[in-house]
């Protein structure tokens, strides 16, 4: 039965049509064996008595090889029928006529928040002394910034166009080499900001999070980064918080020791502490005091190195989940954030694990919690007593690893 979205609340019926594209590569090996563990889980927790209706649509090569197309109109239209999609990883078609798969689903369902929890594992490796001192969740821009796609090649009429219009008409003077340049546009909006920082904030008051940090560039680049800082800020004034400017207003006014104890009364009363960090001062703090982040809420560029940063921190991209989410239509995707890993791809090698706890956290937004906590806990279980595929230095294979998981749930 369908899921629907009515009032901002999402309605999910006891047996959900769920749209799932394995994907390209590992895929395939990854999928099946995600859905073995989704499916037990899901029995166990019910009882029974719900269960998902999986609906596979075709995307990717597979797509490409059946219809002639790697995103048939058909998909997209299921897809947004749906509302509820999870995916494996799919190739970018070279040289075709979109740059990506995965961006196309992003914009053509306007998928504004990509949402990156980042957590440590007992049992996996990692470059950190202490990466049990990670646990953080990105909110990343999906549909603006320098990553909206508009781009003029060097030495194109288009890129001409633009540099004359920028020379002639706004008095620019700063691109160096006008002749040979090319040009990229970065939007960035009050509305795309806001919308996306509310979904950071709806996500730490309904988690209970103590922390909500911006992370932007704003030193920089002033009205774009810097519009985001602050419209990020007006909306933290919608939520019960107290944030770092409430601490310098204070602090201007009646001294630093009034300011440190309003914070701590105003935290003591359960408000959100909120800050803004730059970015390149935050890829530091990551490493040396990660603790201190809960949630983040960044900007698209910035929020694809942060995400991969942290996911290197915890143990690697095998591992680190991902979801696409418009919050006020409902739709969104839960899909691993590796690539198709052609050099291990139809070996049953790879390690299902990124697209296992991307199903967590569908299951969390389906408000299936109790099957969410029931296949993280197997799974941590499962890696703790080191049961690992080869990417983490085990010698499971994909099914191996999740009957070993499924057996713990
Ligand atoms: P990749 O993530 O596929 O592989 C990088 C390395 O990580 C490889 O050595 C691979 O074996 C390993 N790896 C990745 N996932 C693994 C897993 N689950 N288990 C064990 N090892 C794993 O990155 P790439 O090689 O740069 O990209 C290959 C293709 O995937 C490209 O076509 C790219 O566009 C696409 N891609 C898709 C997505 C997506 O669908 N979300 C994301 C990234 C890349």
């Amino acid at each position: 039965m369908k899921i629907e979205q009515n009032n901002g609340k999402l309605n999910v019926p006891d047996h959900p049509t769920i749209a799932y594209i394995p994907g390209d590569g590992v895929g395939v090996d990854i999928f099946f064996a995600a859905q073995r563990v989704f499916d037990a889980a899901v029995k166990i927790v019910f009882d029974g008595q719900n269960k998902i209706e999986w609906k596979k649509l075709f995307a990717g090569q597979e797509a490409f090889e059946k219809m002639g197309d790697y995103l048939p109109e058909k998909t997209l239209q299921a897809i947004d029928d749906a509302l509820v999609t999870i995916k494996g990883p799919l190739m970018t078609p070279v040289g075709e006529g979109f740059r990506s798969i995965n961006v196309a689903l992003r914009q053509k369902l306007d998928l504004y928040a990509c949402v990156r929890p980042v957590e440590y594992f007992s049992g996996i490796s990692s470059p950190l002394k202490n990466p049990e001192r990670v646990n953080m969740t990105i909110f990343r821009e999906n549909t603006e910034d320098i990553y909206a796609g508009i781009e003029f090649a060097s030495g194109t009429k288009e890129a001409q166009k633009v540099i004359s219009f920028l020379s002639d008409e706004l008095k620019v003077s700063q691109i160096r080499f006008p002749e040979h340049s090319a040009i990229g546009i970065k939007p960035v909006s009050t509305d795309g900001t806001k919308r996306l920082v509310r979904a950071a904030f709806d996500h730490a008051v309904s988690t209970d999070k103590k922390r909500v940090t911006f992370v932007h560039k704003g030193n920089i680049m002033k009205f774009t980064e810097g519009g985001f800082r602050k419209w990020a800020y007006e909306v933290a004034s919608e939520y019960p918080t107290f944030t770092a400017l409430d601490f310098q207003k204070i602090k201007a006014a009646q001294g630093i020791s009034a300011a440190q104890q309003a914070k701590a009364e105003a935290l003591e009363a359960g408000k959100i502490f909120v800050d803004d960090v730059i970015a390149d001062n935050f890829l530091q703090q990551i490493l040396i005091r990660p603790e201190q982040f809960e949630v983040i809420a960044t900007l698209n560029l910035n929020g694809d190195y942060i995400s991969d940063a942290l996911a290197a921190e915890v143990g690697g991209i095998g591992i680190a989940p991902g979801a696409n989410i418009n919050f006020k239509t409902g739709h969104a995707i839960f899909e691993a954030t590796h690539g198709t890993a052609p050099d291990i791809a139809g070996k049953n090698l790879a390690n299902p694990s990124s697209l296992i706890l991307s199903g967590v956290m569908m299951f969390e937004y389906l408000g299936w919690t109790k099957v969410a906590q029931v296949i993280k806990s197997a799974l941590a279980q499962t890696i703790l007593e080191q049961h690992l595929t080869q990417d983490l230095g085990g010698n499971l294979s994909t099914s191996e690893f999740a009957n070993a998981l499924i057996e713990k749930i």
